[in-house]
């Protein structure tokens, strides 16, 4: 496969050092935002906020600068701040959004520019089972994570004659720093929903991200790829 300039938002850790590993086993040159994780051994580390516009043009400069134009970009940069709706502060609500819609948002447009001008690109946004589901303390993660297809899709129609796909990756129960400190009962109760059976892992996610980057997927565009274990199925 032809080496291509990737960049994965969060990729210090969990999910997106998985798909930057991946993508980087499939032959592109990697780099991946780190805000607070050590930049991974082996890949372009740079530091980034997605709260903060500058941050992410600077991100993407530094890796157009090492790598060339951005034809891989994967939004995996992501947060929680679990509370229920009623009790739900303002603050708690606002900036769950503002890194996981907003955030992936200005990285999106920010990748967009160099994509548009060569016609060609792959955007994946790492959404969440949750924004199909709901689920239980997850009122800003999942109006946050379903507001991610609504982004996707409108993008996908807008981009699409330009060469350029827009897809979303549902994941469902990943076992990443994000879920090792939840309650035990709330990890049992996930996994007797999961048919296959297991938790997934960030490889499991990755494979299917490495897919929607590669040639093979250049005909898919706007779609929702669960990943998943069967946990969300029906939607
Ligand atoms: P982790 O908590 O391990 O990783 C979160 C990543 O997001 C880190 O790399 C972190 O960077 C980065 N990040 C968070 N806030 C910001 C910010 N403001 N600016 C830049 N980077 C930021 O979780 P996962 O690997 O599990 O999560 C990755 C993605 O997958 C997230 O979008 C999450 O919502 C989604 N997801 C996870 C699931 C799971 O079960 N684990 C299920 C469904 C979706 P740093 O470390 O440098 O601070």
């Amino acid at each position: 496969m032809r080496k291509r300039s990737a960049l994965v938002t969060g990729g210090g850790r969990g999910i997106g050092l998985a798909v930057a590993r991946a993508l980087a086993e499939g032959g592109d040159a990697v780099a991946v935002t780190c805000r607070s994780a050590e930049p991974p051994d082996g890949l372009l580390g740079i530091p980034c906020d997605v709260t903060d516009s500058a941050s992410v043009d600077a991100a993407f400069t530094a890796a157009e600068k090492a790598h060339g134009p951005v034809e891989v970009m994967v939004a995996n940069a992501g947060t929680t701040m679990d509370q229920l709706g009623a009790m739900m502060s303002e603050s708690a609500f606002t900036s769950v959004l503002d890194t996981n819609l907003t955030g992936v948002f200005r990285t999106v447009r920010r990748g967009l520019r160099g994509m548009i001008r060569a016609r060609t690109g792959r955007i994946v946004l790492i959404s969440s089972v949750v924004a199909m589901q709901g689920a239980r303390g997850q009122a800003n993660y999942g109006a946050s994570k379903a507001g991610l297809i609504g982004l996707a899709r409108s993008l996908a129609r807008e981009v699409g004659g330009r060469g350029i796909t827009v897809n979303v990756v549902t994941p469902g129960f990943i076992t990443t720093d994000m879920t090792k400190d939840l309650p035990d009962k709330v990890k049992e109760a996930a996994l007797a929903g999961i048919p296959l059976g297991r938790y997934g892992d960030a490889d499991d996610v990755a494979r299917v991200v490495r897919f929607l980057a590669s040639d093979e997927a250049a005909y898919l565009t706007g779609a929702i790829v669960p990943v998943d274990g069967g946990m969300g199925m029906g939607y």
